[in-house]
This record gives structure tokens, sequence and C-alpha cells, in this order.
């Protein structure tokens, strides 16, 4: 039987049996086989199976005249659940506001001071007004425009026009934003009565580190 891609690197499904294992030395381990078996009214020998797959698959680590126990490895559920539970507070950046007032010469600078690639744009409250990115830059600085007198205010995009996101919300609502408009990064947003103030900055950068502690427990 051949084996195609997607078998040979997802995770294998554990069953109830093989979980309830995990569960079992997870909270006694180290222990027995004999051990393992009594707690679920099973024999021994009906346990080697499901045993043998834990052990080979990583799950579990099987020492002689000591029992078996928790390796840590995280099961598939155990990612997904994970990966649910990122929320944008635990991975953003610090984000890096500008004036609407200030030139376009002025954002160029920031941008390579700050070394980031979107600056978020408030009005004289410090409430959100508009985005740039380092295209809106670039197009305007391809014209023969004198970009020390162009305030940013004229090239931004603008509210309502803007994708944000709160830190409580998930990570993955969050990556979903990014996607569907096409765009690099988020501002995170505290909502007041009459404005949003700008506490964070979600990025791709930000997504993929996520997407990296997510193997943590795994061997790379
Ligand atoms: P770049 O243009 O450098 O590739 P983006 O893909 O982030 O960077 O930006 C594409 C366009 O989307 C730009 O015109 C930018 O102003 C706008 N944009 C960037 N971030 C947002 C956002 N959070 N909400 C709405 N528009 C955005």
């Amino acid at each position: 039987m051949s084996i195609t891609l997607f078998e040979a690197v997802s995770p294998i499904e554990l069953n109830k049996r093989q979980e309830e294992i995990l569960e079992i030395v997870k909270g006694n381990g180290p222990i027995t086989g004999e051990q393992i078996a009594e707690r679920l009214s099973l024999t021994r020998a009906t346990l080697r199976p499901d045993l043998a797959i834990l052990t080979m698959a990583g799950y579990l680590d099987a020492r002689p005249r000591v029992g078996y126990f928790y390796s840590g490895k995280k099961t598939g559920q155990a990612v997904i659940d994970s990966m649910m539970n990122m929320k944008v507070k635990d991975f953003q950046s610090i984000p890096v506001v500008v004036s609407e007032n200030i030139s376009v010469y002025d954002a160029i600078c920031q941008m390579f001071l700050e070394d980031v690639g979107t600056l978020f744009v408030v009005d004289k409250n410090a409430y959100l007004t508009g985005v740039l990115s380092r295209k809106d830059l670039l197009r305007t600085s391809i014209g023969n425009q004198d970009l020390n007198h162009i305030p940013v205010h004229i090239i931004m995009t603008r509210m309502p026009n803007i994708a944000f996101c709160m830190k409580t919300d998930g990570l993955i609502q969050a990556a979903q934003k990014l996607i569907e408009r096409q765009i690099d990064a988020l501002p995170v947003v505290l909502e007041h009565p009459d404005g949003y103030e700008v506490i964070g900055r979600l990025t791709k950068t930000n997504i993929t580190r996520a997407f990296l502690s997510l193997a943590d427990n795994h061997d790379l």
C-alpha cells in the first residue's frame, strides 16, 4: 500500500482508550503497564498494542523497571486546542504611531528608524485615523512631488476602512482578517466612546511566531 505525503506527516489519530492511557500516565507517571491496566479494568495483554503505539509515536517513554511516563509530546487535539486558545495579546508587538500632520518624508524616516512595515496614524486626541504601509509611501515617492510638503493624511488608508482587532480577540480571527484584506498588520485597539486608542500592532510576523510556538513540544 502506498502512503501519501499527508499520511506520512500528519499526527496519528489516537483512539479513546489511547487518550485515556495518556491521561493516566500524565497524572500518575511513572506507572507500570500492570497499574494502567488495573485502572482501566483491563488485562495487561489487552493494553499491549496501545502502549506500543503510544511509545512508538513518542507520546510515552518507557523505562525498564520504572514504567511509562509522559514525554510531553502534544496530541493533534492538544495542538488544535492551543491554537484556538491563542489570543492577540499574547503575541502582539508595540505599535508605532505618527500624527496626521507629519510629512511623507518624516513618515519614511520613522518607518526606517523604528524598523516596522506599517505605521498607524492618530489625530490630536491620539485616536486612530489611518494606516500607512510601505507601498503607500513608495507610491507617493515615485512622483515628482516634494515629500516634505505632503502630509500623511492625504495618502493614508483612513477610517472607517481600517481593519483592526482587540487584544482579547482570538489570534485565528485576527489572522483571518490579515488574509482576507491582504494586509500585513492590524492595529490592536482599545475602544473609547469617541474613538479607538492604538495599544498594539499585530503583524504576519506575530502570526508566524505563534505558529512556531505550536511546535514547541515537537522535534524540529
Ligand atoms: P504593503 O502595501 O507595503 O504591501 P499592506 O499589504 O499592509 O502593505 O498594505 C496594502 C494596502 O492596505 C495599503 O494601501 C495600506 O494602507 C492598506 N492597509 C494596511 N493595513 C491596513 C489595515 N489594518 N486596514 C486597512 N487597510 C490597511
